[in-house]
């Protein structure tokens, strides 16, 4: 499990937008974090300048033993292996089944030939396999991904990530997008992959409340600064 670090990183986007001003955080192995704020304060920016989806203008992150700063190519494709990521769409191929939606987990690991032609270990199929289980979805891995409810596509996309035995898990607004019940089953999820597997956990979420029950350590983003980084359960809504 790895640890992710900002130190003073702000990130202005080409058309001039400022999403990320001054912003220090020093994540530990293991923890289970969020961010929050209001649509626009520079949460999905964050997540993204862990993955080097987004460059910083300036500041360092670094993830682990890893600078992300300036990484590139296959260096930055190696990366990524390791950081496992959920979005709030999903991302799955619809019109292929649950269990080869897994298994692209494992191509990161894999070298680029093998895995155009989707050559794959017995190690590979059953992390796949083992993977599915965890999250309670075995018994829809030959269906095809388009078939499934919106909470058991978020499933997928998590046993997809655990496949890459990551060592950290990002998620950008994993939830938005799913009905209450299936809001918290998915974030019940999330936390017990990180108390099971001491996975570090990063996830942005737009409802506080989700937050504080889901998580232990609240990061609060306001037009891009840092406004708050404290216990979740002791954050009111005005902070
Ligand atoms: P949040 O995830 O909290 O909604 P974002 O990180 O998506 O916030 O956005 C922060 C700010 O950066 C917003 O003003 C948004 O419009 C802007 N922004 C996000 N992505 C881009 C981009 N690719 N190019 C320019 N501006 C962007
Ligand atoms: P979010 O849920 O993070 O608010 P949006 O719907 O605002 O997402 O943005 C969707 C996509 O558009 C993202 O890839 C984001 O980076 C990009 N984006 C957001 N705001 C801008 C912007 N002002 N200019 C260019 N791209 C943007």
């Amino acid at each position: 499990s790895w640890s992710i670090r900002l130190d003073d990183v702000s990130v202005t986007y080409p058309n001039g937008t400022t999403a990320l001003r001054n912003v220090s955080l020093d994540i530990a192995p293991g923890e289970m974090v969020s961010i929050v704020g209001l649509s626009g304060s520079g949460k999905s920016t964050l997540i993204r300048t862990i993955n080097g989806l987004v460059p910083v203008t300036s500041g360092t992150v670094a993830v682990g033993p890893h600078t992300v700063n300036g990484m590139r190519g296959r260096r930055l494709r190696s990366l990524r292996g390791h950081i496992g990521m959920i979005f709030q769409g999903f991302n799955l191929a619809d019109r292929t089944d649950v269990y080869r939606n897994v298994l692209v987990g494992r191509f990161a690991h894999t070298p680029i030939y093998r895995s155009l032609l989707g050559i794959t270990t017995a190690h590979d199929r059953e992390l796949a396999l083992r993977s599915l289980d965890s999250v309670g979805i075995l018994d829809k891995v030959w269906t095809r991904a388009g078939q499934l409810s919106g909470g058991q596509k978020q499933r997928v996309a998590i046993a997809r990530a655990l496949t890459q035995e990551p060592s950290v898990m990002l998620a950008d607004e994993p939830v938005a997008s799913l009905d209450p019940p299936t809001a918290h089953a998915v974030m019940n999820d999330l936390r017990r992959v990180n108390a099971e597997k001491g996975l570090t956990v990063l996830v942005n979420i737009h409802l506080m409340d989700l937050a504080r029950m889901y998580t232990t350590r609240m990061i609060g983003l306001r037009d891009g600064r840092l406004v708050y980084d404290g216990p979740a359960a002791e954050a009111a809504e005005s902070d």
